[in-house]
């Protein structure tokens, strides 16, 4: 059981009812109606925040742009100070805010403390970073010449996430942008508001404790009509967007016109192939995990499992028996698996998916339904279901973002992979095999055309090391470790002449 009131006090949120933040002072919008938000947990009201209308965005915006030009000055490693001590501070308040990622969202109590140690590591890596940006140094073709790259910051970066990952995924994106010297505007998911505001006051108090100017972590909250502000605003060179594939079309649309950046991470429809040489006991982890875990709610879910002809049968009967032992309720008592599904047009939508799958002649080995009676009252709790269908299937083509799994045959591995590429979304896929030339296989340019291919690990999560994202309809951005940071920075080429002639490149003769 959450006492919520006291739960937000001890975020030191005190401010719920405005619908703005600069990083220092809140605002709203008067005329705005309050939204009140309910937990998918047990169907309570949590609070009512206020969406931000025109005139709140662009005050915000304004203020944003002016903290950038102070924020670009301060030296990179500095920056990364302020970052590692609001890493320190969400480590102080990991318990709660993981509780609050857990109610708001309804994802297990582990999975909301594993959402803010996301946070955190981010945090470490990006204090690493701050003293890592580097560019090349080349060889000029001319005498006397000294060439080199250095990378600046962009100016404001307008964040926009999804509801699955209410916390995590701004911080991958903020922490590395602040670092490399941008301002951010966060746009939250308008169904996860809290944990935002949440967020935005633990950062407040890191950033006044540092003098940080006033605008460089700001927050909007409101709904869909916000980041299509974000995304026609030419005062931001970059919008960085997470959700599903209808929305990264039409940001990127819309950055595209203006040619300004986008990073898109959109949906996936993740594939297992689970090969004859598979051990299949660490595979039925890996597809469990992966198909019910965040009640179906990741972007890297397990959707299908292509599954080698040989062992079809036995992996099939496996997985019903292990879908009948699964607990299904309150996500923050631990005893359970299974958690609620967002809102109830999640469970619709949920329910239309089984209809169609039906309907184009999947056959069910394991039912869902709408789970009802004490401990149910959200009405957002689905049994996880599995169906046997077709990879072809317009439904299986199509993510749906509630627990349901798809099985299909293979016989070839060649045939298993083209049918883990068949399919428009190109986030995270895995082979389950103890066989080298299988997983090479997989592996190479012949092999996933996807952002993440693993070898004996589900496609479920990822660690914050390495770049995360996704090809085709998962829109191509990649963020979190590695290089990513780039996408944050615009590269600039120096050509420094320090002789007293000037030649020109290509040997081309001009006088005088
Ligand atoms: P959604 O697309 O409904 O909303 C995501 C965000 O976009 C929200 O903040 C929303 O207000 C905003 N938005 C919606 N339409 C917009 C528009 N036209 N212009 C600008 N902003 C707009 O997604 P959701 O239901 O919150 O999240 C689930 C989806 O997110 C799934 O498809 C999932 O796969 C995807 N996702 C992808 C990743 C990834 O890294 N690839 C991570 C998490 C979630």
């Amino acid at each position: 059981q959450i006492d919520i009131k006291k739960l937000l006090q001890n975020l030191g949120i005190e401010q719920i009812n405005h619908s703005s933040s600069t990083g220092k002072a809140w605002s709203s919008s008067p005329k705005a109606e309050a939204k009140v938000i309910y937990s998918p947990v047990d169907g309570k009201e949590i609070a009512s925040v206020k969406f931000a209308d025109a005139d709140v965005y662009n005050a915000t915006i304004q203020k944003a742009e002016e903290a950038f030009k102070t924020w670009r000055t301060w030296p990179s490693p500095k920056r990364g100070e302020v970052i590692r001590q609001f890493g320190d501070a969400l480590r102080g308040k990991k318990e709660e805010l993981g509780q609050l990622v857990s109610y708001e969202m309804g994802k297990s109590l582990q999975e909301g403390y594993g959402e803010v140690q996301e946070m955190i590591d981010i945090c470490d890596f990006a204090v690493g970073l701050s003293r890592q940006l580097y560019g090349l140094t080349m060889h000029s073709e001319r005498p006397a010449h000294r060439m080199y790259e250095q990378w600046h910051p962009l100016g404001v970066v307008g964040i926009i996430s999804a509801f699955n990952f209410p916390v995590a995924v701004w911080a991958w994106n903020a922490s590395l942008a602040m670092v490399c010297g941008n301002v951010c505007v966060w746009k939250p998911s308008e169904k996860t508001p809290l944990t935002a505001i949440a967020c935005q006051h633990i950062i407040q108090k890191v950033f006044e404790k540092n003098d940080v100017p006033e605008g460089v972590s700001c927050l909007v909250v409101g709904d869909r009509s916000i980041g299509e502000s974000m995304s026609n605003d030419k005062r931001i060179p970059l919008v960085s967007a997470t959700g599903s594939t209808r929305m990264g079309k039409a940001v990127g649309a819309a950055l595209g016109a203006r040619l300004g950046r986008s990073l898109l991470e959109l949906g996936g429809n993740n594939a297992i192939i689970i090969s004859k040489d598979a051990d299949l006991e660490m595979s039925l982890v890996g597809a469990v995990f992966g198909a019910v875990g965040t009640a179906g709610q990741r972007c890297t879910s397990t959707r299908r499992l292509i599954i080698h002809e040989s062992v079809y049968d036995n992996f099939r009967d496996k997985l019903v028996k292990a879908y009948k032992q699964l607990k299904i309720g309150n996500p923050l008592d631990e005893n359970n698996h299974v958690g609620p599904l967002i809102d109830k047009d999640a469970v619709n939508g949920y329910l239309e998916s089984i209809e169609k799958c039906k309907k184009e002649g999947g056959k069910f080995v394991v039912e869902g339904g709408v789970m009802e009676g004490a401990g149910y009252e959200s009405g957002c709790y689905v049994r996880p279901c599995i169906a046997e269908a077709k990879n072809e299937f317009e439904i299986v083509q199509h993510e749906t973002f509630a627990p349901i799994l798809y099985l299909m045959k293979y016989n070839t591995l060649d045939e298993a992979i083209a049918m883990q590429n068949g399919v428009p979304q190109g986030l995270s896929s895995a082979i389950m095999t103890i066989n080298l030339r299988e997983a090479e296989q997989f592996l190479s340019y012949g092999g996933s055309d996807c952002g993440i291919a693993n070898v004996n690990i589900g496609t479920s999560g990822a660690e914050i090391g390495g770049a995360f994202g996704g090809e085709k309809e998962t829109g191509g951005g990649r963020e979190s470790g590695s290089d990513a940071w780039r996408a944050y920075m615009r590269r600039q080429t120096n050509t420094i002449n320090y002789s007293d002639k000037l030649p020109l490149a290509q040997g081309i003769k001009f006088d005088l």
